[in-house]
Order: structure tokens, then sequence, then C-alpha cells
């Protein structure tokens, strides 16, 4: 292979949910098209996250419990994160990652767990309800649809600097209210999808892998993985 790029699976151990793992699976299937090698650790509890080392970061969703020890570990990795992440460093990060890179999420007992405020956006609770069900966004940027599946407690609302990953065709989205669904930072891109989302909508993954491509290698020619097919898979 011609390339290679150090993914950062943060807390793979731990956020986890509806096979959020398989966006690992769906990098490493088209960054081998792309001849990419890839080389994924899990970056976890106690465990400090190298801005300089990796060239993306996932992050996936969890139930509260987890997202509770998550969030005392995650502050001493904050300030490498944020690094990271205003240096155009791509992050994915899905459901209960999502919303601890915001400021704080409120979960289903009223609790507020801090987040790491890497991006302005803050998430609270419903009562006594969760969104749950089939979503289909679109992003009126690049005119890609994407589709999913969302099942979350949070209402999340975006802050100064971020802008929707896609309006909301189908579904709740990001609170119910406001027909967004899921943030643009930079690099960064954020969404409550499961399904999960790399491998039901190629497009991003190829997004990510070009953004850490063109961060890790600035003077490569990336003619060839740009013009890369992607399979439909919804
Ligand atoms: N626990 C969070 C919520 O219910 C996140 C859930 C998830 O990651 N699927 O909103």
């Amino acid at each position: 292979m011609t390339y290679e790029l150090n993914v950062a699976h943060l807390y793979g151990d731990l956020m986890n949910t509806y096979g959020d793992v398989g966006n690992i699976l769906a990098l490493n299937y088209y960054a081998k098209q792309m001849d990419v090698k890839l080389n994924v650790e899990v970056v976890s509890l106690g465990q400090p996250f190298d801005a300089n080392k990796y060239d993306m970061g996932f992050f996936g969703g969890g139930q509260d419990f987890e997202q509770v020890i998550v969030s005392k570990d995650i502050q001493a990795k904050k300030a490498a994160l944020t690094d990271f992440i205003e240096d155009d460093g791509p992050v994915l990060a899905i459901c209960g990652g999502y919303q601890l890179l915001g400021h704080y999420y409120v979960d289903a007992k009223g609790d507020k767990i801090p987040g790491i405020g890497a991006l302005d956006h803050y998430t609270l609770a419903q009562d006594h309800n969760r969104f749950i069900g089939d979503i289909v966004i679109k992003n009126e940027e690049t005119g890609e649809t994407y589709h999913g599946f969302e099942n979350h407690q949070g209402r999340t609302f975006l802050g100064n600097g971020e802008r929707a990953l896609g309006n909301v065709l189908e579904g709740k989205g990001n609170n119910g209210e406001d027909g967004t669904e899921g943030a643009i930072y930079k690099n960064t891109f954020c969404s409550y999808f499961h399904g999960p989302i790399l491998t039901r909508n190629g497009n991003l993954a190829k997004r990510l892998l070009i953004a850490a491509l063109k961060r890790r290698y600035p003077d490569a020619d990336l003619t060839t993985q740009e013009a890369l097919p992607i399979a439909a898979t919804f």
C-alpha cells in the first residue's frame, strides 16, 4: 500500500452500540481500494490521545452508564482532542460520542454529564421518551442523502460554527424540533445514525479518508482516490 493512516477508535470497548464498529469495517473496505493501509487502535480509559500520531478519530455511541464513565476519563484527553479537531483532523462521532464532544448531555435520569466542549452543541433530556426509527437526511451543500437508524434519548442543539450534517426528510434528527440532524465542524462529522452510518453511506467514509490523506500527505496526487465509486448500500 502506498499510504498509511492511523485511526484512534475512541473508547471502542465501551462506546459501541448498534454495531457502530461496522464504521471501522467500512473505513477499511474503502481504504483498501484507495491504496491506504489503516492502523486502527482503541484508545480508552487512562490512555492518552496523541494528536500527532493519529490521522482520524472515531467515537461511537453508548448507553448512559458507559457515557458517565467515559465523561470522566475524556476530560484528560480534552486538550489533545480539541487541538486535533481545531487543526482540521477528521473525526466521526456517533450518538453518545457526538454528545460528549459537545458541552454536556443530560441523561435519562436528569443528570448532567459533562462533555469536552470541543464543539459548541449541548444535549438536553426528553421526558420519558426516545427518538427511535429509520431516518433519512439530505445535505444541501453536497446534495448527498444519508440513510440510517436513530435511537436516542438526548436532544441536541447546535452552536457556534456548527452546521447540520443534513436536513431531516424522515425521522427526528438532533432534537425533533428544528429539522437538523448531526453536525459538521471543520473536518469533524457528528450524527445520531447507527446502522452503522458508513456502511450505508460510503460517500461519508470516502470524505473522511480523503480529508485524512490530504492532511497527512499534502503533496500527494489523490485523483484516483477522489474518483473512487461508492456502492449504494441502504
Ligand atoms: N445514551 C445516549 C442517549 O440515549 C446515547 C445513545 C446512543 O449512543 N445510541 O441519547
